[in-house]
């Protein structure tokens, strides 16, 4: 046989104690292309073995070690076992052979052997051996890919079943697969327990406020219908032991090499802990927030009205100063208020059709008295173009853009409203020529807190939180809003979309009738109960107060007032609700006026319960006149009903109410 141009020749040892028999061996093997090694003995041999020989030809016949004992050695060396042996022998006896094969020759020849006979029987072997090497190495080479496979596996089993996060795996169909140690533990079941079974069913999955988890919210089915990586609102977890827990979910489909999906994987993380303190800042923060609102309101009140006053220029310098402080302060605590209640999701969305031109002119008819370096230029065409919105959160949004629009552009400029229907959606822009944005603000614009990191925009007060708000408003609405910008320097403009409404459903505002009228405060604290007599007063109203729930309803059935103005909190055991209930359980009062003005913002209650308007703390003397003016009946005679515990308040009650003719109650 020719060695293959790319292997070495085949290495042949041959062992015989007789020199001549190998130099006919080796010159029987060398020009059929062999390599021949020789050696003389039994010993000889072994060494020469263990070097290395692709086959072996084993006189029988040798002092020392004999051929079989050699032979049985190298079969026994896990080194030499695997060389093919081929014993030559003078003799014919079959005993002989028998020796031979029990030795663990491979084959055997007589001397003196012929040379085709000898080369066909090498060539036969030596591709027996080669074949076997193959075989032996792809065994090798399998046994190694299963060591590493296995080695590979454990380690991933390892990590994760110690990971801190709960790993869980399903199907195509939703049933799980695996749990890993933490998941078990976040949902308090085993693996066996809920192994093929549904994930939501075996773990008790729902959202956060007990409904169902249907497959639209489910993360996993999502993952499975196709969604990159979803990573979900919090879940809730309702555990055997009836504990229930929070967790933040994401999840992501498993795919073959060729991208079939062949079932999810998600990670669990329980942040029940995290949620039970946001929560708690969150009311912190909302419950000083609100405690400060009443003093803040009753500042801003009074700066309101000495601003009307005749006062010495410098005196009217600090009024204005302090009126303009209280604003910003309010407008901060208004800002912590409302994020904390979006973020517990407190606020009630009334989405109806919205005239939004009218909006807008709301809107900059409240700002234009303000303005003294910007032009507000309102550009709505489509005059019937309607939104599908809140129409407070809208205002709110829209209050808050233009605000910032007059803010960031300190040097003035012309600030323009706009709105135009795209296909089925309102598009409504707010453009400033002022400070601009940088390019890397984009991205964190909208997120709570975040405020542009440059000079220009150090120097101007804020809390970050306007644009986070306008963002939660109008998303939870179905909306979108972002900002466009050339740089800074060169301006900004905020667009907001909202579906688009085919008419307008909410009316619109009907010309004021003329202030007259009595109207009723009740409202236990004595601050606000003065600044609202003082604002409505004004206005050409009779302010009777009341502190207590029990006196307002006496005050309405002695002398009904033209209007009541109530608070929610109140001295005594009725609050604002319970006299909200019982004037409209009262046939004679169903229609009764009445305005409520509270810290919270519970409006869809308030309308629920038939409040005719809901005023939210602080509110500008123009709004509350501006709300009284629109409920009020007219009456023969202007008076208002104020009720707070002042102990000079009967008297002057009883004096007023003497004037216009009615008899005063205790
Ligand atoms: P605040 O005004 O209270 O800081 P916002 O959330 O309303 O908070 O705005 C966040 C930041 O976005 C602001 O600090 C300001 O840097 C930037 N910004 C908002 N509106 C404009 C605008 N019209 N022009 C330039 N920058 C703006």
């Amino acid at each position: 046989m020719k060695a293959a141009a790319d292997q070495p020749a085949p290495r042949i040892l041959v062992v015989d104690d007789n020199p001549s028999n190998l130099t006919l061996l080796e010159a029987q093997l060398r020009p059929a292309g062999y390599r021949v090694r020789t050696a003389t003995s039994g010993r000889a041999a072994l060494d020469a073995a263990a070097e290395g020989a692709d086959l072996i030809l084993l006189d029988v016949m040798m002092p020392g070690l004999d051929g079989y004992e050699v032979c049985r050695r190298l079969k026994g060396d896990e080194r030499t076992s695997s060389i093919p042996v081929v014993m030559l022998t003078s003799l014919r006896e079959r005993a002989d052979k028998i020796l031979a094969l029990e030795a663990g020759a491979d084959d055997f020849l007589s001397k003196p052997s012929d040379r085709a006979e000898l080369l066909a029987r090498i060539r036969g072997l030596l591709r027996m051996k080669r074949l076997g090497d193959d075989l032996a190495q792809s065994r090798d080479e399998t046994s190694r890919q299963a060591e590493l496979l296995a080695a590979e596996k454990s380690r991933a089993e390892a990590i994760l079943f110690s990971i801190g996060d709960g790993v869980l795996t399903t199907d195509m169909d939703g049933r799980v697969t695996m749990l890993n140690q933490a998941a078990e533990s976040i949902a308090g079941v085993t693996n066996e327990a809920v192994l093929g079974r549904e994930w939501r069913e075996a773990l008790g999955a729902r959202l956060t406020d007990g409904a169902p988890l249907t497959d639209d919210a489910c993360p996993l089915r999502r993952a499975l219908r196709g969604e990159q990586a979803v990573e979900a609102e919090d879940l809730a977890i309702w555990r055997p032991d009836g504990r229930q827990i929070t967790v933040g979910v994401f999840a992501s489909a498993v795919r073959r090499a060729g991208g079939q999906p062949v079932g999810a994987v998600a990670v669990l993380r329980d942040v029940t802990r995290e949620r039970e303190v946001e929560a708690m800042k969150r009311e912190f923060v909302g419950l000083v927030s609100h405690e400060l609102r009443s003093p803040t309101a009753v500042i801003f009140g009074f700066a309101e009205l000495l601003m009307d006053e005749a006062l010495p220029p410098s005196a009217r310098r600090y009024v204005e100063r302090i009126h303009r402080e209280t604003e910003r302060l309010s407008g901060m605590l208004q800002d912590f208020l409302d994020i904390e209640r979006l973020e517990a999701g407190k606020i009630p969305y009334h989405l109806r059709s919205l005239p939004v031109a009218e909006l807008i002119e709301q809107v900059a008819g409240d700002v234009r008295p303000r303005l003294e370096r910007h032009q507000l230029v309102v550009d709505v065409r489509d005059v019937g173009l309607a939104a599908r919105a809140d129409r407070d959160r809208l205002l709110q949004v829209l209050h808050n853009l233009v605000g910032n629009a007059i803010k960031y552009s300190p040097e003035g400029g012309e600030i323009r409203v706009t709105a135009e229907r795209h296909g089925q959606s309102a598009v409504l822009a707010v453009a400033d020529q002022g400070l601009g944005l940088p390019r890397d603000a984009f991205a964190r614009l909208f997120e709570k807190f975040y405020r542009v990191d440059r000079p220009d925009h150090r120097g101007i007060n804020g809390t970050g939180l306007g644009l986070a708000i306008c963002r939660r408003l109008i998303e939870d609405m179905g909306g979108r809003i972002w900002a466009e910008s050339d740089g800074p320097g060169r301006g900004s403009t905020f667009r907001v979309v909202l579906p688009a409404a085919a008419e307008v459903t909410s009316p619109s505002a009907t010309p004021l009738p003329r202030a007259s009228g009595r109207v009723l405060l009740v409202k236990d604290d004595p601050g606000l109960v003065e600044l609202i007599q003082r604002q409505l007063g004004r206005a050409g109203y009779e302010v009777e107060a009341v502190a207590t729930g029990s006196e307002a309803l006496e005050r309405v059935r002695a002398a009904p007032p033209g209007a009541v103005v109530l608070d929610i909190k109140l001295a005594g055991e009725m609050d604002g609700w319970a006299v909200l209930k019982a004037l409209r359980e009262d046939a004679d009062f169903a229609d009764l006026p009445i305005i409520v003005m509270s810290g919270q913002e519970e409006r869809a209650y308030g309308l629920a319960l038939g409040v005719d308007d809901y005023l939210v703390k602080p509110v500008p003397a123009a709004r509350l006149v501006g709300s009284v003016q629109r409920v009020a009946r007219p009456q023969r005679r202007g008076y208002v009903l104020v009720a707070h515990d002042a102990t000079a308040m009967p008297h002057l009650v009883g004096e007023a109410l003497r004037e216009v003719g009615v008899a005063a109650g205790a």
